[in-house]
């Protein structure tokens, strides 16, 4: 007999199912917008954790996390409770990934199992390979590091990761695959050779960086962009950070509709990315904040002309280079993303 507190829902929190969401070829629905969960060295588990317990309760049913944000054990906590208060386990959307140090033939199934465990789950809704590349470092290295094991995109190794993802699907313990900092270069030998296609590709989308031509080859292709970084990271760690970096939320374009709505220009990056048809998983843990990213997605939507005013805007910005994924001989963070359409070797 369960002796647990029924999970209270916040009276001012958004209906679940109010909030739009999208179709995946097997039919599974995934919820429009998600909670991320990158604490990075800012907040503690706990801290994440209990941001996710609040935002179930004002209405997100979709989490974005990751072994390598070192946090799942607590959310796996929060996501227990939940549970045993009456939320139903079909009812959540729960994504991980696996990290660069657990690819290859063995260990992505370890990884998995470990996650389901920190989670306290019997299986993810969708599971991604976090990078392509196998490459790792110490935490708290210098970004200008080079790891010397470090290697370029080597599809053959992809595919191995991938088989294993595979098998995780006919396992039963993962519903949905997907991938993550991908170029159409390497999506496009992956979706040659998987027996399982990618059913969501989770990639940096705001405002001042809209990949135009991977988000129209993703969509064209079955797969559901999801946007990280949707609001541009504001409070990224310092070794993702270059004095060229431009800030979304101080875009005129942007703080002028913030204005005429009366929201915060998070808020209308939010919605841009609702609206564009990609699924944003901003990261808060200001309940006042995670409350209004998701109000985001049921309130007023931006006119053709906001749409287009921010489809201008775009400055090619990316913030996340990965510069410390790089391989020894690699020329600089751009190798890591195939800019002139090839992939980059040693
Ligand atoms: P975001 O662009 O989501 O920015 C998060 C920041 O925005 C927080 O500092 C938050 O502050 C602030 N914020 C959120 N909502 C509002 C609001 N309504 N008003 C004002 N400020 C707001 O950055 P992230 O880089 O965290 O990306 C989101 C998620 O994407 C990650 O947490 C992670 O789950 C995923 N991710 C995946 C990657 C991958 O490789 N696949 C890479 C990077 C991220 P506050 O807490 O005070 O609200």
């Amino acid at each position: 007999m369960s002796h647990s507190q029924p999970f209270t829902i916040a009276a001012d929190g958004v209906d679940p199912k109010k909030v739009p969401y999208r179709t995946l070829p097997t039919g599974a629905k995934i919820p429009a917008i998600g909670l991320g969960t990158f604490g990075s060295d800012k907040f503690s588990g706990e801290t994440v954790a209990q941001a996710v317990k609040e935002a179930i309760a004002v209405g997100y049913r979709h989490i974005d996390c990751a072994s390598v944000y070192r946090n799942e054990h607590e959310i796996g906590a929060a996501l227990c409770e939940v549970i045993d208060g009456g939320i139903k386990r079909e009812d959540l959307w729960i994504t991980s990934k696996v990290w660069n140090d657990m690819h290859g033939e063995g260990d992505v199934l370890l990884s998995c199992a470990k996650t389901l465990k920190d989670l306290k789950l019997d299986y993810l809704d969708l599971y991604l390979v976090h990078w392509p590349f196998p490459n790792h470092h110490a935490p708290g290295v210098s970004v200008d590091s080079r790891d010397p094991h470090a290697v370029p995109y080597i599809h053959d190794n992809y595919m191995k990761t991938w088989r294993q993802m595979e098998r995780l699907v006919n396992m039963g313990l993962v519903r949905h695959i997907g991938t993550s900092n991908m170029t159409i270069p390497k999506l496009t030998l992956l979706l040659s050779d998987a027996r399982i296609k990618p059913a969501c590709n989770e990639m940096e989308l705001h405002p001042h960086f809209q990949q135009p031509e991977l988000f129209k080859f993703v969509v064209n292709n079955g797969i559901v962009p999801i946007g990280y970084s949707p609001i541009g990271s504001p409070k990224r760690p310092e070794r993702d950070r270059t004095p060229e970096d431009t800030v979304d939320t101080e875009d005129p374009v942007i703080v002028n509709i913030a204005n005429r709505l009366g929201i915060h220009p998070a808020v209308v990056c939010v919605k841009w990315a609702v609206q564009r048809g990609q699924i944003p998983i901003p990261f808060s843990v200001t309940r006042k904040n995670f409350l209004s990213n998701l109000q985001a997605t049921v309130s007023e939507p931006l006119t053709d002309e906001e749409m287009q005013a921010i489809a201008s805007i775009d400055k090619n910005c990316r913030l996340i280079k990965g510069q410390v994924f790089l391989w020894p001989s690699a020329k600089d963070w751009q190798d890591l993303w195939d800019i002139d359409g090839k992939i980059a070797t040693a």
